[in-house]
């Protein structure tokens, strides 16, 4: 339990980037969901079990079986996490001059998309950006632009659609089927594969089942199955649910897609039947993806963030609604308005929650998501400044949360006081991860 003092020095030591701490001077840590979850005993005993063979092991075709019986996909590759399938995809069939609409492309999606030398394009809904409005699946695509994008861009400048589910970057907010049919068709209607970034698939076909009417009596694997089949492929990270700690894979129904990604694995993962994984993690994967469309864990897993977040808001503090599946979402704008975007008020309020109680959250803001301005001026603001405590799965227990909430309320209530940053040093892609800031002194001056 490191001290306020100590927190303080982290803090500086880091450059007040949280990705820089130490975690063994976290208390709580909400930082992401990616791999941080406890695995199951079924998944520890599978791993005694794993094949290390080099070549056809068992475990891989354990693994494959799974994931063709869940998906329905005919071509399984497995990676090390998502975004090595990001960028074995992407290599494959995205061009230079490429466009690439997603509903809300994730951080490594987006930069994989670019490093292409493509424009990942967001198409969620309008309503998707605005944190306070109670919508069932405000993960939704926009069906309007999407057509547009097709009819300014050309199909042929269009080697696919992606839409993330459920959608991390927009608040971990679900996609209905209904709008995943209507994605469908536009992709048939110009011709192009549709791709789900299905990293939260189970969680996804959970509000599915809970909020889309004709779906209250299909199991969640059914309706994974059905969110799988209006796509070609997907790309997916098993550190969320999969439920495991590492992992990931592409599938897809074109031979020829897979057979050129089946190359560049070979180049940078792994030979096809491992991927960058020892056997064991594939067993892991595979016994996870069972487990995580288990009823009673989904029910349990989305009732827990809801509490985290009824509890925040009801003491007033502004949030994405409805909560998404894996997170809390925190308004950061809406909390601190007196900061601009170009301040990072999201990036602010992170350094608060960990300063004031050992939590640590992300910034989903202008620092993740702004663009720097090439002339030095301020950065072009994200659409929203948030700050997401992640859920680990099956890792914290309720009095956890509870100390999350009153760490929470405490900070926001000395929101006024809390002046923003300045970025000192930064990368030029996923700045967010090594960025390195500086406080801005009360006044507006610099320290
Ligand atoms: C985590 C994540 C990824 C990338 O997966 P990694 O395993 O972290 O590489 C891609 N898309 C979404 C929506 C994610 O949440």
């Amino acid at each position: 339990m490191p001290t306020r003092d100590q927190r303080e020095t982290a803090l500086e030591a880091a450059g007040y980037n949280l990705f820089g701490l130490r975690a063994d001077k976290v208390i709580i840590d909400l930082l992401t969901d990616s791999g941080t979850g406890a695995m199951s005993s079924a998944q520890w005993a599978g791993m005694m079990l794993g094949d290390e063979s080099y070549a056809g092991s068992r475990s891989f075709y354990r693994f494959e079986d799974t994931v063709k019986a869940i998906t329905g996909f005919t071509d399984v590759i497995p990676t090390h996490q998502g975004r090595a399938a990001e960028k074995i995809l992407f290599t494959a069939i995205v061009d230079e001059g490429d466009v690439v609409p997603n509903n809300t492309h994730f951080d490594t999606t987006r930069a994989n998309v670019e490093y292409q030398g493509a424009e990942a394009r967001d198409l969620v809904n309008a309503e998707g950006t605005d944190p306070a409005v109670i919508l069932p699946f405000k993960g939704n695509m926009d069906i309007d632009e999407l057509r547009r994008t097709f009819e300014s861009t050309g199909a042929d400048r269009v080697p696919l659609v992606m839409v993330t589910v459920t959608n991390n970057s927009g608040g971990g907010q679900p996609v209905s089927m209904q709008n995943l049919r209507e994605v469908r068709e536009v992709c048939d209607e110009f011709d192009t594969p549709l791709f789900l970034d299905a990293c939260r698939f189970a969680e996804n076909a959970w509000f599915i089942k809970v909020r889309e009417p004709g779906y209250e009596d299909k199991t969640p694997r059914e309706i994974a199955h059905e969110m799988f089949s209006l796509a070609d492929g997907c790309t997916m990270s098993a550190k969320k649910d999969g439920l495991a700690n590492i992992g990931g894979f592409v599938a897809v129904n074109d031979s020829d897609v897979a057979a050129q990604c089946r190359n560049l694995l070979i180049l940078t993962e792994g030979f096809p039947t491992y991927g960058g994984l020892a056997g064991y993690d594939l067993e892991a994967v595979a016994r996870g993806l069972e487990e995580v469309l288990d009823e009673n864990y989904l029910k349990y897993r989305i009732r827990s963030t809801e509490y985290l977040a009824e509890k925040v808001y009801a003491a007033g503090i502004p949030i994405v609604r409805p909560p998404g599946g894996h997170a809390v979402y925190l308004d950061a704008q809406a909390l601190l308005p007196h900061i601009p975007p170009y301040e990072y008020p999201a990036q602010t309020l992170a350094v608060e929650l960990y300063r004031n109680g050992g939590v640590r959250g992300v910034e989903i803001g202008t620092v993740m998501f702004g663009r720097p301005d090439p002339n030095g001026g301020p950065d072009e603001p994200a659409a929203m400044e948030l700050v997401r405590l992640a859920i680990p799965r099956r890792t914290y227990t309720q009095s956890h949360i509870d100390y999350v909430a009153e760490v929470v309320i405490d900070v926001a209530s000395e929101a006024e006081a809390m002046r923003g940053y300045r970025i000192v040093e930064q990368a030029p892609w996923l700045r967010h991860f090594t960025a390195r800031f500086e406080p801005i002194a009360p006044g507006g001056g610099g320290s």
